[in-house]
């Protein structure tokens, strides 16, 4: 057991092949040697959804389901709901005292966030000061280690401020700093390569995706607009069947094979998205099939989160205590 480590994601819709390649891969393998906490983000979905709160209740079980379709073992890993556990949310509302509006704002993530989501003058509150709640979340479970997007390192050094000026109020490390750990393939690209696969942007291959839905994106794939004729030397940087062979084909020197060939002309795209079709329909057919089962067994789903967070409660409230604590405010325990 060497780290203990936090991840999780808002349930804002359905996982997609972003989230397989860019975390849930690497969470399913580290769960075997890490103490690894899970946190379902309902309330951070609500930030950006308070006028939609069916989009983030409706989509709590369908995590649930992706999550374990794709291979989390809640015996391994701690699985938890974020509006289970008041610990966080009061843990926010210490921390919101010692970070500034001005040291919010230049969050970058944030400042690039607000400016997609034209949100004009209406900024949620809650939106703007979301990282100090995700820095709520992070030291609740005292997580050293936290697999992330390099979108997320922002978060992740604003995260260790608050630690760093809440155990100079408390004299001693009551918090623990964290370290990102960064995955391989942190934007995997949209099918048209415009943006990055979001939920919010409405650009996903699900992993609940059937297989016709899989042809129709393979087929839709943007390739190199001047490879007319298969003889014509082809261009790999920004061709998004690359970008997905690299991020999901097994085998690394077929890949390199097919990129030497393309290059030198005589590789025809439909040859490629033949190849780039099979790997995602193999990759996604046994998460469809196991997600299918789950999904229709709510009960048992619910009665999983439960558990977890019960356990995360315990586990959240001792580092609250601590951290009331050090302002002095345990006067009723
Ligand atoms: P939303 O549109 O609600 O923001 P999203 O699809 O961008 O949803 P998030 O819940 O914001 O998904 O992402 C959680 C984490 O999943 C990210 O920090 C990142 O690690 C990973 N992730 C999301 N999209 C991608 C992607 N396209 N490529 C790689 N990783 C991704
Ligand atoms: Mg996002």
């Amino acid at each position: 057991m060497s780290y203990t480590i936090l991840t999780g994601d808002r349930a804002t819709g359905l996982l997609h092949l972003g989230h397989y390649i860019g975390s849930l891969k690497l969470r399913v393998a580290l769960q075997d040697d890490h103490q690894q906490s899970i946190l379902i983000a309902d309330l951070q979905g609500l930030t950006d959804n308070g006028h939609d709160p069916e989009k983030v209740s409706g989509n709590i079980l369908n995590v649930m389901a992706d999550y374990l379709a794709v291979g989390i073992d809640p015996a391994k890993t701690n699985i938890c709901l974020q509006s289970g556990l008041p610990a966080l949310s009061e843990l926010t509302m210490y921390y919101a005292n010692i970070v500034s509006i001005s040291r919010l704002e230049r969050n970058p993530t944030v400042k690039a966030e607000i400016a997609n989501k034209s949100f004009g003058n209406s900024i949620p509150a809650g939106f703007f000061t979301y990282p100090i709640s995700q820095a709520a979340d992070i030291t609740a479970f005292r997580a050293d280690c936290v697999p992330v997007g390099d979108d997320q390192i922002p978060m992740i050094e604003q995260t260790n401020e608050i630690v760093r000026k809440i155990n100079k109020i408390a004299g001693s490390d009551i918090l623990v700093e964290c370290e990102p750990l960064l995955s391989k393939v942190t934007r995997l690209p949209s099918v048209d390569g415009k943006a990055k696969m979001s939920k919010s942007l409405g650009n996903t291959i699900t992993l609940s995706a059937d297989e016709k839905e899989i042809t129709a994106a393979v087929n839709k794939m943007y390739t190199d607009p001047n490879h007319l004729k298969v003889t014509d030397p082809g261009q790999i940087e920004g061709n998004v069947v690359f970008t997905y062979l690299d991020a999901f084909h097994p085998d690394e020197d077929l890949v390199q094979e097919l990129k030497l060939h393309y290059i030198k002309g005589g590789l025809g795209d439909g040859k490629v998205k033949n190849i780039l079709e099979e790997c995602l329909q193999e990759t996604l057919r046994p998460i469809r099939e196991k997600r299918r089962k789950l999904i229709n067994d709510k009960g048992m789903l619910l009665e999983i989160l439960k558990h977890g967070t019960e356990k995360a409660v315990v586990e959240t409230n001792k580092v609250l205590y601590d951290v009331k604590q050090a302002f002095g405010l345990n006067l009723f325990i």
